[in-house]
């Protein structure tokens, strides 16, 4: 019976099972689509939502009188600046409101450290011969080529659904002193949603490490991307690393860019005052001061912490359905064939789905065939190299509902008849 776990089928009702999903796929071929769930980007309904930030700021002129359409304020305006940090869950002098990109504050970070290395280091890290970097994994691709390009080697570690596996970092960075950090995305995770605990934050800011100049890439991005009414809090991991005599340990960063504008919104880095300045003493040498009037439009737009807060629902409100629809569709059309297994985000842009061992880079190329585009097999790991072969990351947001729904039937049979095939051998 088809409702049984492929794995269980006897083989003559497996090669019936291949037959009919060879016959789905040629129907889904026939369709002619062009789908795409390759990136987490914002729908146009979800950037209509801030239109009214094109005929922003009415002024120009800031809380403290500084006119912003003049040069300086390295640190960004104090009025977007407090806003984020009430989000951030820090204070308004431990952030900093730069330009529109925080994967390129991540980048000035990097290099800052290779160059003149931490507040806290004895030299620059790249004196060293290997520099090496844990990647809880699956992870953000785009944080790993990042680091990978600067030279660093990227050191996979299991991610679970409270954050990174603590015993596996805590056990490689008591005595490696080449690892100096570490990548995290603590709230609604790329891919996976996983929500890093309290416990496994306190872990982290107060573990001990070989290297003193350990630094935690705390990626932030999906802080008040939350898809229920649950408004999950991020663990106050500056405070944290603080209290646990570690101030300098963690570099925070997010942006807006999946509030307002993706690509023309703000990015925030926070951190210790050390940090901070570090950071803004390296920067005052290749600026002269961040867009203040683009920082003015966004305080206009918000007015404060709540603003954003009740932006966010509205953004809720457009993307849930389609998150749903993702599930609702997987359910229906995988669940009974024990070959799939995937993550139901409480917040975030992803949904990280685990098909057969061995199947991921079939079940791309077969949707790819059928007009559906994905991410490509393995992006989620160190390298691009998925060992089992079986991560999907699915990116819901930007297609209408009934394209996600069409395309997610798609992937549905793709994988099935990937899975059949692969157990056909
Ligand atoms: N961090 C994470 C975890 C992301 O998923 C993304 C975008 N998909 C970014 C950073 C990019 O942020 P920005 O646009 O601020 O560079």
């Amino acid at each position: 019976s088809p409702t049984m776990a492929l794995a269980d089928l006897a083989r003559t009702d497996l090669a019936a099972f291949a037959d009919a999903q060879r016959a789905a796929y040629a129907e889904l071929k026939a369709k002619g689509l062009k789908l795409d769930l390759t990136r987490g980007k914002p729908s146009p309904e979800q950037l209509d939502l801030s239109e009214r930030l094109l005929g922003l700021p009415t002024g120009h002129t800031a809380a403290d009188g500084t006119d912003v359409r003049n040069y300086g304020g390295l640190a960004g305006l104090p009025e977007l600046r407090a806003i984020f940090a009430e989000l951030l869950g820090t204070s308004v002098d431990n952030v900093v409101a730069a330009g529109s990109s925080s994967l390129t504050l991540m980048h000035d970070t990097l290099v800052q450290a290779l160059l003149y290395g931490r507040p806290n280091s004895v030299e620059p890290w790249g004196v060293e011969d290997v520099v090496r970097f844990l990647c809880p994994t699956p992870g953000y691709d785009r944080h790993f080529a990042l680091a990978d390009r600067l030279g660093i080697e990227l050191v996979p570690v299991p991610m679970s659904d409270d954050g990174p596996d603590v015993d596996v970092v805590t056990s490689l960075v008591a005595d490696d002193p080449t690892i100096k950090g570490m990548w995290l995305v603590p709230t609604y995770a790329n891919p996976t949603g996983a929500v890093c605990s309290d416990e496994v934050a306190r872990t982290l800011a107060s573990m001990p490490t070989a290297a003193r100049d350990f630094t935690i890439m705390w990626d932030n991005a999906y802080a008040v991307h939350h898809l229920t009414e649950v408004e999950t809090t991020t663990p106050d991991i500056i405070t944290l690393a603080a209290e646990a005599g570690n101030p300098d340990r963690v570099v925070v960063f997010a942006s807006t860019s999946k509030i307002t504008f993706a690509g023309a919104g703000v990015a925030f880095l926070a951190g210790s005052e050390a940090t901070v300045a570090a950071y803004l003493e390296g920067l005052g040498y290749y600026s002269i001061g961040p867009d203040k009037v683009n920082h003015l439009r966004h305080v206009e737009f918000f007015g404060d912490a709540d603003g954003v807060r009740a932006h966010m629902a509205k953004h809720r409100e457009l993307i849930a359905p389609k998150f749903a629809a993702v599930q609702r569709v997987l359910t229906e059309r995988l669940a009974q064939h024990g070959i799939a297994e995937w993550t139901d985000p409480a917040g975030g842009y992803f949904v990280n789905l685990d098909v057969l061992d061995g199947t991921a880079k079939r079940v791309v190329e077969l949707a790819k065939e059928a007009g559906i585009a994905l991410t490509p097999a393995g992006s989620a790991f160190p390298y691009g190299e998925d060992p089992r072969d079986r991560n999907i990351r699915l990116a819901p947001t930007l297609p209408p509902l009934a394209e996600v729904e069409a395309a997610m039937d798609g992937v549905a049979t793709c994988v099935l008849l990937a899975a059949a095939e692969e157990l056909l051998g």
